[in-house]
């Protein structure tokens, strides 16, 4: 072995060897119990980052784990076609081009879009690989390839059979940038102050006498249809059935009673009714049979059509025309005060809506969509969860899903976008004359909410109603998320009865973020449930976000992006994947800092020198007795061992991947490292002997088994110490997982060794605080709580002083202090040991020492009144950075620290100086 680990070479050639012996791969013909795991697809436009590093991190621990314990082990992978991503993404390149998709047209646009997923396309999934991903390459699939799309129509089609999905002019948000529809949480909300207008609309039979409605969108108002009041408001519901003449515009509207539209304590008590601008008032319009009346167009700016409609005023409808959202309302504002109708203006805080992908803010548009009704397939699986048929883990997040689920809205699924499924809807162009608008440069095509749709698996031959063959092509693509609810099954093959479909559904395990829950997770259940039946998946691990060191998101602009790449480079995979397996504490967010990552770098080396350690020490023959046979340290650390296998895992049954990977670090580093291969150095050194016969075994069976424990969060320095150290197998990936064997955990041993390492322990401490060289001896008496422990350390005699490099060992339950002096010796207290001796007599100059002291308390106190004066400075906590302030008052920690330990000392070699000799 090499002297250090070169993390970069190793990764590279055995990520090569794994997958040419096409370990990664799960066959239908394997025996074993099925394992499986579908990935999140990322998105095609994706280039991995730390979210991505955890998640799938914990997906490979799973699958390499349950594929040594012998299943059947599958993990798809694969990547989204990510719609409005991808396509902003295209669109940005053909700008810079000085073209635009318009130029190019539908077919060329879409074709480019496929040209570049071949180029650039396939970037996160080799960076999955290089994270050690153990998915099944050969099954790899995209969102948008033919069995997929495949799947898309069938479950379009039987959906519309059902009834599930209609087409229906609906008011949706509308992100006027994009220029498409967008699902309810697509839209982000933002708190911020607007304006509350209070506007006086003139009752027609009585122009003196106003009805007050108080708006934050007086813009809108051009659109009223009607105004509402509470019927059991007395203030106004005898007003009931008149109407009033809507300011700035020709027109009568109707005032209302409206018990769930008005809250009686908001504003004035009377609200304008604008079907076509808000969600509220398009409910209530239906239920009083109101028009809707756009004024707005689909890029959010005054429609010139639309105002005519509504009967503006015509001098106002000129100076409005085409002007944007802010615009009009400055406009409008001031035209009503003009007329005498703006009555107050206050301040008024409200939620803005925003999309998702590109900040600007959503306006409800009126607009002829596709709609899946969701009721009917949310039922099942709400009840899939609260049976328990489906876990969410943390347990935590089952009450935001059901909530969730019980207030679900039909959800919106049609994208006015180019790239993604075209929605398999046909338009007959004899029967629907009116309702197909059709324009030639730019080509596009529109079709009214009056159009009679044909959906079909495949395009119409001929026309049902009138025999005819010319077609048009619904122009609309489904929601992203609509192919990527079909995934646990689209993936094996659905509709298709595959044998894959048939082994490997329904998948084990969901590992997922939070804040795909039910963009992603909800919908596949349902859509699971709905084509399959049984559920998609049994366990769903939702795993926290990665921050930074400090707490905050991680984002370009602040600078605070930690890149896994780099880390990768930097300090090798494995260190990374161990990193986010022992920080991910359920319902924690993961608090990622450099340090951390070094932390475990330097953790990978620790194991690679104890290797080292073990091969130079493997000359001579092995000899495999039972382990009765063996010294008391080789049948110590078996025992520890499997303590650590069963905690290991019980943690990773329990989706425990912080406890299973500190379980495993505290085992090799405090117990293995630390311990073990000092315990295991007195038989050793006897080379010739039955004992190191012994021990050479002990050693090997016990660091195989300790690195195939590890292999799941360390995969590459795992293999590659595993094939230089004696075993058996071709891989470490394809090597049974250790189960553990209670047989083997031997409680009287583990006091016993406890015994033993406390007093070494107790002794090296002295020896460091009293500044004792290393290779100088010491004498020691240790006076132990009872005559058990004084046994089994007599019994330990040779291992405690070749530890502990004494000298001469006394041990009783009473001991007296050494007679070259009672000043010449200190005591110290172990775990349950009683009091350990040193005899310090001519190992220190008490003089020199008390000098050495003496200077650095006067360094300490001098930096503490330093550190003092700062920190009672009001000005210096208030301006200075977190990080220097937090700086400032760790290092006044320490100095204190440091200084009540020095006194101490001080105070014991005074009373060694001075007492009697
Ligand atoms: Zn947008
Ligand atoms: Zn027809």
């Amino acid at each position: 072995m090499e002297k250090s680990y070169d993390p970069k070479q190793v990764e590279t050639r055995w990520y090569r060897t794994w997958s040419e012996r096409g370990y990664f791969h799960a066959s239908v013909e394997t025996e074993g119990r099925p394992y499986v795991i579908v990935i999140p697809p990322p998105n095609i436009t994706g280039s991995l980052h730390m979210g991505h590093a955890l998640n799938n991190t914990v997906q490979d621990i799973l699958i390499r784990w349950r594929r040594m314990q012998g299943l059947n082990a599958l993990w798809v992978p694969g990547t989204d076609h990510a719609g409005i991503a991808t396509q902003n993404v295209v669109e940005k390149q053909l700008l810079a081009e000085g073209s635009s998709r318009d130029k190019l047209g539908r077919d060329r646009f879409v074709q480019r879009v496929w040209e570049w997923k071949a180029q650039s396309g396939g970037t996160i999934i080799e960076q999955l690989k290089r994270l050690g991903s153990s998915c099944d390459w050969d099954r790899l699939r995209f969102t948008m390839d033919e069995g997929l799309s495949k799947a898309v129509r069938e479950v379009f089609v039987r959906l519309h059979e059902d009834k599930l999905i209609y087409r229906g002019k609906r008011l949706i948000n509308w992100c006027p940038r994009c220029l498409t529809a967008l699902s309810d949480i697509e839209v982000e909300h933002e708190e911020t102050t607007g304006k509350l207008y209070h506007i006086r609309y003139p009752l027609t039979d009585d122009s003196a006498t106003h009805l007050t409605v108080a708006t934050t969108r007086p813009e809108t108002m051009l659109g009223d249809t009607g105004v509402a009041v509470h019927p059991e408001d007395p203030r106004y519901n005898r007003l009931i059935g008149k109407s009033v003449a809507l300011p700035l515009t020709q027109r009568r509207i109707p005032i209302v009673g409206d018990p769930i539209l008005v809250d009686r304590e908001f504003g004035t008590g009377a609200v304008k009714i604008t079907p076509a601008h808000d969600f509220n008032d398009f409910e209530s319009g239906l239920r009083h049979n109101l028009a809707r009346l756009a004024v707005f167009d689909q890029h959010a700016r005054m429609d010139a059509s639309g105002m005519r409609e509504a009967q503006v005023d015509a001098a106002l409808q000129e100076r409005l025309a085409s002007q944007p959202v802010k615009k009009a309302r400055a406009l409008v504002v001031e035209a009503l005060e003009q007329g005498g109708f703006l009555a107050k203006v206050e301040d008024h805080a409200m939620a803005l809506g925003k999309c998702y992908r590109c900040k600007t803010a959503v306006e409800p548009y009126l607009s002829p969509q596709w709609f899946v009704k969701i009721q009917p397939l949310a039922e099942p699986a709400i009840k899939a969860v609260e049976s328990g048929q489906i876990r969410l883990i943390p347990e935590q997040w089952t009450n935001n899903y059901l909530g969730w689920m019980r207030d679900i809205k039909d959800w919106c699924i049609s994208r006015q976008i180019w790239w993604g499924h075209q929605i398999p809807a046909w338009y007959c162009r004899h029967c629907n004359t009116e309702a197909i608008l059709e324009t030639a440069s730019p080509k596009s095509v529109t079709i009214t909410s009056d159009a009679r749709p044909i959906v079909a698996r495949t395009a119409p031959d001929h026309c049902p109603d009138c025999g005819q063959h010319d077609f048009v092509r619904d122009p609309d693509v489904l929601d992203t998320w609509f192919s990527s609810a079909l995934w646990p099954f689209s993936t094996l093959g659905w509709p298709d009865q595959t044998p894959e479909l048939k082994k490997f559904y329904p998948t084990s395990t969901l590992v997922t973020g939070f804040d795909i829950l039910f963009f992603w997770v909800a919908r596949m259940i349902m859509m699971g449930l709905k084509f399959m039946g049984p559920v998609p998946f049994q366990d769903v691990y939702i795993h926290a976000l990665v921050r930074d060191a400090e707490g905050q998101k991680m984002s370009k602009s602040k600078g605070n992006v930690i890149d896994p790449l780099a880390v990768m480079d930097k300090y090798g995979t494995d260190a990374l994947r161990f990193t986010l397996a022992a920080m991910a504490s359920p319902g924690r967010d993961i608090k990622l800092s450099e340090e951390r990552i070094e932390g475990y770098r330097n953790f990978a080396n620790k194991l690679w020198n104890a290797a080292r350690f073990i091969l130079m020490n493997l000359d001579g023959p092995r000899a495999e007795a039972p382990l009765a046979e063996r010294p008391i340290a080789d049948r110590w650390i078996t025992s520890r061992l499997h303590r650590c296998i069963g905690d290991v895992n019980r943690s990773l049954e329990e989706y425990r991947f912080d406890e299973a990977a500190n379980a495993v670090y505290h085992f090799i580093w405090h117990e293995y490292c630390d311990w073990y291969l000092e315990l295991a150095k007195p038989a050793l050194a006897e080379k010739d002997s039955v004992q190191a016969a012994h021990t050479r075994a002990t050693l090997v069976e016990s660091f195989e088994t300790v690195l195939r424990l590890l292999h799941p969060f360390m995969p590459f320095i795992t293999e590659e110490i595993w094939q230089a150290i004696p075993h058996t197998g071709e891989s470490i990936m394809v090597a049974p997982y250790p189960s553990q064997s209670t047989a083997l955990i031997d409680e009287d041993i583990e006091s016993q060794i406890a015994s033993v390492t406390s007093v070494v322990s107790a002794t090296r401490n002295i020896r460091g605080t009293q500044g004792i060289a290393p290779s100088r001896e010491l004498r020691v008496s240790v006076a132990t709580p009872t005559a058990v422990v004084t046994g089994t350390l007599t019994a330990n005699v040779s291992l405690i002083t070749s530890l502990g490099k004494m000298s001469d060992l006394v041990l009783g339950t009473y001991i007296k202090p050494y007679d070259t002096g009672a000043s010449s010796s200190i005591t110290f207290r172990g775990g349950g040991i009683g009091e350990v001796q040193v005899d310090l007599a001519g190992l220190i100059d008490v003089g020199k020492e008390t000098a050495r002291i003496e200077k650095r308390l006067k360094e300490l106190a001098a930096q503490m009144e330093q550190d003092e004066k700062k920190l009672s400075k009001p000005d210096f906590v208030a301006k200075v950075p977190p990080d220097v302030l937090k700086k400032t008052q760790a290092r006044h920690d320490e100095c204190r620290a440091e200084h009540d330990k020095l006194s101490g000392e001080l105070k014991r070699l005074q009373e060694m100086a001075g007492g009697p000799s």
